[in-house]
């Protein structure tokens, strides 16, 4: 499945419009480079969970944030992983797998903890304002996602 998104709200609609199909345990693996929307992405998935989307702010010097609310956001960024990833996301895990939903911007480097299911995000510039975004299911779970978005008006 995917969208092209010509601004930042835009873009927060697809997360949006994706947050209302999302549960505790699910877990969001967002991929792409620096800009390419991440962040942007995780913001509007707080606003259609309804967080004040102002709080998310990519965490730059830990490597998880903590959203409280209807549901707990556990929202992970891992561009400064340093190279021993197993080593850094022990304990991490307690919230990848936790009782909120789970969204790890730079996912690709989750290496050997990559999750068995999860849903895919690849975001990707076309020009300044352009954005490419791919959903992509891992398991039956997110497959069931995509079937109900297939088919929504962005909000
Ligand atoms: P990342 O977390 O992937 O590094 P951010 O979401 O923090 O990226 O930043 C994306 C930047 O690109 C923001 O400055 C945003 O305003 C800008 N932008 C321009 N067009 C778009 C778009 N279509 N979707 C998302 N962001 C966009
Ligand atoms: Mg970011």
């Amino acid at each position: 499945m995917q969208y092209t998104t010509d601004s930042e709200e835009q873009t927060r609609a697809v997360g949006r419009t994706l947050a209302e199909h999302l549960k505790a345990g699910d877990i969001l693996c967002l991929i792409g480079d620096l800009g390419a929307g991440k962040t942007t992405m995780v913001k509007g998935i707080a606003q259609g969970l309804r967080y004040n989307p102002d709080k998310v702010l990519s965490p730059t010097f830990v490597l998880m944030n903590i959203y409280e609310g209807r549901l707990p956001l556990y929202h992970f960024d891992l561009y400064r992983l340093e190279t021993d990833v197993e080593m850094n996301l022990i304990g991490l895990e307690e919230f990848l797998y936790g009782d909120g939903v789970a969204l790890v911007e730079w996912a690709d480097r989750l290496g050997s903890l990559t999750p068995k299911e999860y849903l895919e995000i690849s975001l990707s510039h076309q020009d300044d304002s352009r954005r490419r975004i791919r959903l992509k299911a891992v398991g039956p779970r997110y497959k069931e996602i995509l079937k109900k978005l297939s088919d929504k008006k962005l909000k």
